[in-house]
């Protein structure tokens, strides 16, 4: 497995896989590779021929206020898990090889990156957009494969791909979930003992809300209000951001629940923020 720092030499390995005639597969992350990511790696591995992790925490992405500074970093036991599931190459590139000084354009998906996490989050997608794009610059692949942990980044992936012809396919791959249903996450390392007791409850809230709309359809607002019920009973210190109802496509609200609808919410608990969604596709 090759171990590439710089952009011209990513190229140069990416060129000379293609001119072999092999499919090329590409997994971004931020490290601290956990059950999650190792699972986009295994789709890689399964659908392309040669398969590039990419390993930068991404300054842009980030707001000042937000945990740049403390986010967890594991290079050495990432590489292993790179290696151990049969990545070809990882591309960790550093903070100046991915922005020189002078850089002046990012990329902005308008509407679909300003709401859910949006919201709380103002410069979060147009830094995640930026990075991509370069990403599917640099590394011209056939397949991208992504979680659906992150939903609204699959959504608004797919239509940056779709609005600037990067000839990639977004590739989604399920949520991977600890025992008690808490989806995987880097950031669950900052949860206390007492926390992480809690924060299975976010989970609880989205079966709640499958439940109801299997069984009736409820008007959304009927489904917030009882997943927001079993957020305030099982995790009593989680601070809500927001759980949503909305079209799985355009990320709107919806009012009725007869249709596809994808349910999302986000809960600050103590320095973590977990996100957790559900898509009901077919009723
Ligand atoms: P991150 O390192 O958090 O930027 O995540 C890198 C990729 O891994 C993204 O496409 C995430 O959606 C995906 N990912 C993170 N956690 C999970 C999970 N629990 N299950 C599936 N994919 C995940």
């Amino acid at each position: 497995m090759k171990v590439i720092e710089t952009i011209s030499a990513m190229r140069a390995d990416v060129q000379s896989a293609r001119a072999a005639g092999k499919t090329i597969g590409l997994v971004p992350t931020m490290g601290a590779l956990h059950a999650g990511h190792v699972s986009l790696i295994d789709a890689a591995r399964a659908a392309c021929d040669y398969v590039i992790v990419t390993i930068f925490v991404n300054p842009t992405q980030f707001a000042p206020t937000e945990d740049l500074g403390a986010y967890p970093r594991t290079p050495e036991a990432d590489l292993a898990a790179c290696r151990g599931h049969g990545a070809d190459a990882v591309f960790m590139p550093g903070v100046a090889e991915m922005y020189p000084p002078g850089a002046l354009t990012d990329v902005r998906v308008r509407a679909l990156g300003e709401r859910l996490c949006g919201r709380d989050r103002p410069v979060h997608f147009g830094g995640v957009c930026t990075v991509v794009a370069k990403l599917f610059n640099i590394v011209p692949a056939d397949k991208a494969f992504f979680g659906q942990k992150d939903f609204q980044q699959t959504v608004v992936i797919k239509r940056m791909a779709a609005d600037l012809n990067f000839p990639v396919e977004v590739v989604v791959c399920p949520t991977v979930r600890e025992a008690d249903g808490l989806a995987m996450s880097s950031r669950n390392a900052y949860l206390t003992p007492a926390q992480r007791r809690q924060a299975p409850a976010v989970y609880g809230a989205l079966q709640v809300g499958r439940e109801m709309i299997s069984r009736s359809h409820p008007p959304a607002r009927e489904v917030i209000e009882a997943m927001r019920g079993r957020l305030a009973a099982q995790a009593p210190e989680g601070q809500i951001d927001y759980v949503a109802v909305v079209n799985p496509d355009t990320l709107d609200d919806v009012e009725t629940t007869g249709g596809p609808v994808a349910i999302a919410l986000a809960v600050r608990l103590g320095r973590a923020r977990l996100i957790d969604n559900i898509v009901i596709s077919s009723q």
